[in-house]
């Protein structure tokens, strides 16, 4: 319990109060008088870009250069409208500033091009000359890595017409809608359903087409080859009496050990077009215009390519 309120204490509180609302009063005049600073700086820069002979007059260059980029507290887009620009013209006008922030690349202090500029957005902060590099390189490596792709993919591998048919035979005998797999389905992308089925088509299309009988050698590249053998492999287990069925009017071998010496000719060409493709395509090699053009086609050129070759 207390005891009681005094006047003094009153008195106190009253001082407190009218100390408070004086502040409050400080600060709107400080507000007023800010606005009017603020009207006053833009009212002499639109007089200075009156008396100025060109907007590029160093004298108003260097007040615009100034307010934007140490007084913060005035606009960018009323500073420029006083100077008579639109905000890029303004800043095209005043040029960008150190920012104390060097290229990660070649250590040069990086300029701010704007207020909101930030160092990177992603990866450490560069200078434009190095972004571009940097870029340059980056699709060049690209490039000379699907050139490289390529090159192993094109790689013939070889084996008899009967093999390949036997492989495809057997990939052949499961139509993707038959594994309940629409094309484009979150599966079908995973597994390469209907591509895998796409592929033995076309080997077998090939071998038809080529009317190889059965003994021949016949190259097939090795990226195709792998789809190949890897499907193949995959069905061929699913159901090994009908696997033996499919298989029985074209040889008597397994699909294991058929599958297992085609899996093994095409790990040889893989790994020999490997070695080969780094002196064809070292990852120095500067793409020519022709071979980035190529890249650009979807198709499996090599396809063509090859059996035009053959
Ligand atoms: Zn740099």
């Amino acid at each position: 319990m207390g005891a009681g309120i005094q006047r003094e204490d009153l008195a106190r509180a009253e001082e407190t109060i009218r100390d408070f609302t004086d502040a409050e009063l400080a600060v709107s005049e400080a507000q007023r008088r800010l606005e009017g600073s603020k009207r006053l700086v833009l009212e002499r820069v639109a007089e200075l870009r009156v008396l100025a002979a060109a907007v590029h007059d160093p004298n108003l260059v260097g007040v615009l250069r100034h307010v934007y980029w140490q007084q913060r507290g005035i606009s960018a887009k009323s500073l420029a409208e006083a100077a008579g620009l639109s905000l890029q013209e303004m800043l095209a006008v005043i040029g960008p500033c150190p920012s104390g922030v060097p290229c990660s690349a070649c250590g040069i202090d990086l300029l701010r091009t704007s207020r909101s500029w930030a160092p990177s957005r992603y990866g450490p902060p560069l200078c434009k000359l190095c972004e571009t590099r940097q870029r340059e390189v980056n699709s060049r490596e690209r490039h000379v890595k699907e050139l490289q792709a390529r090159f192993i993919g094109g790689a013939p591998v070889q084996a008899t017409a009967q093999e390949w048919q036997a492989a495809a035979t057997i990939v052949l005998a499961y139509p993707p809608l038959s594994q309940g797999s629409e094309p484009g389905s979150e599966e079908d992308r995973k597994e390469g359903i209907w591509l895998s089925w796409e592929n033995a088509r076309k080997v077998r299309d090939q071998l038809i087409s080529a009317a190889s009988t059965e003994n021949v050698p016949f190259d097939i590249p090795a990226a195709s080859a792998r789809m190949l053998i890897e499907s193949a492999f995959k069905m061929a287990g699913w159901d090994t009496a009908r696997t033996r069925d499919l298989l029985d009017p074209i040889t008597a071998e397994t699909a294991h050990a058929l599958l297992t010496r085609l899996n093994r000719s095409l790990q040889a060409v893989v790994a020999a077009a490997q070695q080969r493709v780094t002196q064809i395509y070292p990852d120095t090699y500067e793409p020519n215009d022709q071979e980035i053009r190529s890249l650009w086609n979807d198709g499996p050129t090599w396809w063509d390519h090859l059996h035009q070759r053959t």
